[in-house]
């Protein structure tokens, strides 16, 4: 059994801060942590070497900072781990990255299972797991919230997908992306074990040309969407309140709102 997880280290939303005269988010003052969706994709991949032997490789698109991602992977149980890393990668939209992902992912060649998190907590697209399905052609099985069976032998997988309404039991075969929702696991913490070894990995770094890529179609280059500007929305004025009994009161209100065509 071969997994690879692909995760993405974003800022602690906690912590996020925006420059909008430059319209970037600002990353390299605050702290920077494993997106939270992708340690439930990395718990759910190392659970199934655990139990079925195996090895489990951490993936990442991402500047020289991304490293530490890694890191915090392989610590919670991941074998091995790549970076794909190149000043040519920035600037890239999800179209973008999902071309890398998917030149690496050729580039590593055997693996029966892909997993990602449903999406980041920065751009929030979850697009980037489907787009590497569909350049993959793999089947892809979003909002997994339980692995019901695996078999790699037989190459199948049964996973329940969350859904607003309930939940929905859906089979492919492998290899599959699968990305994942929070109720699928509780990710462990790192051992000190497992933080001490982590170290010690050595990770390769994956270039443009490593995957064969032309520069000009990724980064921003090869990116269709372009960032227009990046604001604030104003604030919202207060509100009115308006007096009188509550019959009255609803009254005024219910004219109000005829008046301004909202009913
Ligand atoms: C014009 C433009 C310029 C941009 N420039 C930059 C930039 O310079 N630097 C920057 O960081 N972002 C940049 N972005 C944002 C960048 O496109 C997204 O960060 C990236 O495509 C992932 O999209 P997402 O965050 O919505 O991921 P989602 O689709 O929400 O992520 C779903 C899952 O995909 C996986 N995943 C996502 N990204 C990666 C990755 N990089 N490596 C491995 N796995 C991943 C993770 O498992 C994640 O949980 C730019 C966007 C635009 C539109």
């Amino acid at each position: 059994m071969h997994a690879v997880v692909c995760i993405k280290q974003v800022p602690d939303t906690q912590e996020l801060q925006v420059d909008f005269d430059a319209g970037v988010i600002k990353r390299a003052s605050v702290p920077l942590i494993v997106n939270p969706f992708d340690e439930f994709a990395i718990e759910e991949a190392v659970r199934l070497k655990e139990k079925h032997g195996g090895a489990v490789t951490a993936l990442t698109m991402g500047p020289l900072s991304a490293d530490e991602a890694l890191r915090t992977a392989l610590a919670m149980g991941c074998d091995a781990a790549v970076h794909l890393l190149d000043e040519a990668f920035e600037g890239s939209d999800t179209w973008a990255t999902a071309t890398v992902l998917a030149k690496a992912l050729e580039k590593m060649g055997e693996y029966d299972v892909l997993f990602f998190g449903k999406a980041t907590f920065d751009g929030d697209t979850g697009q980037v797991a489907p787009r590497v399905a569909a350049l993959l052609q793999l089947p892809m099985l979003n909002f997994a919230a339980k692995i019901a069976e695996i078999d790699f032998d037989g190459k199948k997988v049964t996973v329940e997908r969350l859904l607003e309404t309930g939940r929905e039991v859906v089979r492919a075969n492998l290899p599959a992306v699968i990305s994942v929702v929070k109720e699928i696991n509780e990710p462990r913490y790192p051992s000190l074990l497992g933080i001490r070894r982590a170290k010690k990995v050595d990770v390769p770094t994956w270039d443009a040309a490593a995957l064969a890529l032309e520069k000009d179609s990724v980064g921003s280059k090869g990116s269709f969407a372009k960032l227009e500007r990046i604001y604030r929305p104003p604030a919202r004025a207060g509100g009115e309140i308006v007096p009188g009994e509550p019959v009255d009161a609803a009254k005024t209100v219910t004219e109000k709102l005829i008046d301004q065509g909202l009913i």
